[in-house]
């Protein structure tokens, strides 16, 4: 059951892969969920490989009229096994430090294909990753200068800017704002042009990324307005680079970011550039959350009930040592007890074991709990296991992909020496 078929496919085979894609089920089953529950022991997080190749075809496909490119934002999840089949479909990718550079190198991706897009990073981190021939953005006019000093026009690089755009689910996950710390505000323009000509920068790119979550295909178009105006001071562009941040649906009923019409709407905004700047640039994209959200499942189990007068608890074996999104972000996380799909709904708060307040969600509704079930936290793709810990002593959990119907383990469970394996005992 092979559907990974080359990217450059001619009409009639990409219909076909696509017409295949839409008909098998891209969610893992109960059923399935529950075998490697028994399988691997819990708590464990799941990834379907499956799923993250339909979110890519769906992104190519609906930006097929214009020139973009994608570049996985693998801070989201970087296990080697996923990088490597994010690579087979074709995808490029992102990466916010220098051991994703390498990260990245080592699952094979060619460095033309790698972006390093970095934030108050020491310069020698960006020497390090244009020792590999990776592309750069620039996030500071100080990086600016130095970058200008050792390379000059030699090394085409991109600029991260900042919009003062307010954007993104909240706050927190908000970075193109006035008091953000990400990009170089856009009022510097003069100080950065007067770099460029000092040292005979070649800006290949203009990056801006407004936050996670977006919705609001307007947002999108409000950063192309920018880049309008920003275009002609740049005579080397090659790209325009809109970051990621796309919305996936959380909730039941709950809408993602309008990938089709953004898709759309970037083919005009790239046209009506192309007359004003008198060449054709490329769009690109860092979703990461958009291709392995979804297909990411982090399966608990049900250490104790608890009764009080307020509220029943769940108490689960985990906590924000292995998904901190809901304590971080306050993120709602779908949540469905897969040992008793048929049970009577019942209201309960799901906690961890965790020793600080560490609720994942406080009045729920779950078919009956019972000591022992599993239940599934959903969406957990991005930003679950990559924000684990060992807070409280405990093992980051196993990893798993399930590819072609069939699982593969594709991280150890912690065991206890990798708690003192740097530790160096000295009394
Ligand atoms: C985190 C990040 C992304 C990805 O954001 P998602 O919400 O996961 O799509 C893209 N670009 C940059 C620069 C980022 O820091």
């Amino acid at each position: 059951m092979k559907i990974i078929l080359p990217p450059n496919l001619p009409n009639r085979e990409k219909k076909r892969r696509n017409d295949y894609l839409r008909s098998m089920s891209q969610t893992l089953s109960t059923e399935q969920l529950n075998r490697i529950a028994d399988h691997y022991g819990t708590p464990v997080y799941v990834y379907h490989a499956e799923k993250i190749t339909q979110q890519f075809s769906r992104l190519t496909e609906a930006f097929a009229s214009s020139d973009s490119r994608f570049f996985y934002a693998c801070k989201a999840l970087t296990n080697i096994n996923i990088l490597k089949h994010i690579r087979s479909l074709g995808c490029n990718v992102d990466c916010s430090s220098v051991n994703e550079v390498h990260l990245a190198v080592k699952a094979g991706f060619d460095p033309k294909n790698i972006l390093y897009t970095s934030n108050g990073i020491a310069f020698s981190e960006i020497e390090e990753a244009a020792g590999q021939g990776v592309n750069i953005n620039i996030d500071s006019l100080s990086n600016l200068e130095k970058f200008g000093r050792r390379y000059g026009g030699t090394y085409p690089v991109g600029i991260r800017l900042r919009p003062n755009i307010m954007a993104g689910g909240n706050l927190k996950i908000s970075t193109g704002h006035e008091k953000s710390k990400f990009g170089i505000p856009v009022e510097q323009l003069n100080a950065i042009l007067a770099l460029v000509e000092k040292y005979d920068l070649r800006i290949a790119g203009l990056h801006i990324h407004t936050g996670s979550e977006i919705r609001d295909v307007e947002v999108f178009m409000k950063v192309a307005d920018i880049f309008f105006e920003l275009a002609p001071h740049f005579k080397d562009l090659v790209y325009l680079d809109l970051g990621g941040g796309f919305k996936v649906p959380y909730k039941e009923n709950e809408t993602g970011t309008d990938i089709e019409l953004l898709g759309q709407k970037v083919a005009e905004v790239l046209n009506k550039l192309q007359q004003v700047y008198g060449r054709r640039l490329q769009a690109w994209f860092e979703p990461g959350k958009f291709l392995v959200s979804e297909a990411g499942y982090f399966i608990t189990q049900v250490n104790v009930l608890k009764e009080s007068a307020t509220a029943a608890f769940a108490g689960v074996n985990s906590g924000f040592n292995h998904l901190i999104r809901p304590m971080f972000y306050e993120s709602y996380h779908r949540i469905t007890n897969i040992s008793n799909p048929e049970g009577d709904k019942k209201h309960y708060a799901v906690v961890g074991n965790i020793c600080e307040t560490d609720t994942f969600a406080w009045d729920r509704e779950l078919n009956e709990v019972r000591e022992g079930d599993f239940l599934v936290f959903h969406n957990a793709g991005a930003y679950g296991f990559e924000m684990g810990s060992n807070y409280n002593s405990r093992y980051l959990p196993a990893q798993v992909l399930v590819k072609d119907g069939a699982h593969h383990l594709i991280r150890k469970r912690d065991v206890f020496d990798d708690l003192l394996r740097n530790q160096v005992e000295v009394l």
